[in-house]
């Protein structure tokens, strides 16, 4: 099963409610952790894993022999990133642009055009314990998070539960991770912000088909709002985390919240049980 833990609004304790969903699966569950917030993973400080391999990710961009080109400007035409410009009797190519589409290459007349990879980032997998964990690392400064997060989930092993650490948002990266999940678990806070933010996130799942349910992070902190939505909107609210100091001063020595508080391995045992129930239900229905 894959579940995947987003949240729309970022700070609203994703990577708290991912990491302790995943610590609290019971001994003898095959458990992958996979964290596709891959500009600021940052669920190795809680489950610190060894890593034990490490893979660079590249993203083809295109080689251009100048000496079979013309300079028909068909390459250029057809690039949507403006990554390729045809100037007078020479061709330009700018890599951080290039989105690797391949449609260049492929459109060329005269075969002028091979792909190099170039590096982006890496994709880091290891063990914390008996869970297996992959994250995906963005070099500083590169713009495309996706075929870094597309490298992490080919790492998806379905014999057992994975969990997803999904990026705050709902652009490209958070589609990217979430597709093909059989859950998507959004963690909200009760404020307008949390809110507004949990709606969008909801749009993002229904589009791709997903089920989803919310965890309400710093419940008492704002209003009813955010009840009130799940229940128009038929989402089931499946766990409340009460705004507590010790909680947020655990976060921020980087302890697991289960493993601190053992009391709320129950809880998220329990949370685990109900997501499974949805996901069961769901694909025993003929129609949904
Ligand atoms: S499409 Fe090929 S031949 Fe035409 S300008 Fe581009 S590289 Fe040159
Ligand atoms: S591979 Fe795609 S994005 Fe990159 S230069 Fe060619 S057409 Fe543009």
């Amino acid at each position: 099963m894959l579940i995947s833990v987003a949240s729309g609004k970022g700070g609203t304790g994703k990577t708290l409610v991912a990491t302790s969903l995943a610590l609290s699966l019971n001994s003898g569950r095959r458990v992958q952790f996979l964290d596709c917030d891959v500009e600021e993973p940052n669920a190795y400080i809680f489950l610190k894993p060894v890593v034990e391999r490490i893979e660079p990710v590249y993203v083809p961009v295109p080689e251009v022999d100048e000496k079979r080109c013309t300079h028909c400007n068909k390459c250029s035409e057809v690039c949507a990133y403006h990554a390729i410009a045809v100037i007078p009797k020479h061709i330009l190519v700018l890599p951080h642009l290039c989105h690797g589409c391949g449609a260049c290459s492929y459109l060329c007349p005269e075969d002028a055009i091979s792909e190099q990879g170039r590096e982006i980032g890496i994709v880091e997998a290891g063990h914390s314990n008996d869970m297996e964990l992959v994250q995906g690392k963005l070099t500083v400064g590169e713009a495309m998070p996706t075929p870094v997060i597309r490298k992490v989930k080919e790492q998806i092993n379905r014999d057992g539960i994975a969990i997803i650490d999904v990026s705050p948002g709902t652009s490209c990266p958070v589609v990217e991770s979430i597709r093909g999940s059989d859950f998507c678990l959004l963690v909200t806070e009760p404020t307008v912000f949390g809110l507004n933010d949990l709606m969008l996130a909801v749009e993002t799942a229904r589009e791709l088909g997903i089920p989803c349910g919310v965890v309400i992070n710093r419940a008492g902190v704002g209003d009813s709002k955010v009840q009130e939505y799940c229940a128009k909107e038929n989402i089931p609210v499946l766990l409340d985390i009460p705004l507590d100091t010790s909680i947020a001063r655990l976060y921020s020595k980087g302890m697991a919240l289960v493993e601190a508080m053992p009391e709320w391995k129950e809880r998220f045992t329990q949370l685990l049980d109900s997501i499974e129930e949805i996901v069961l239900e769901r694909s025993s229905s003929p129609k949904r």
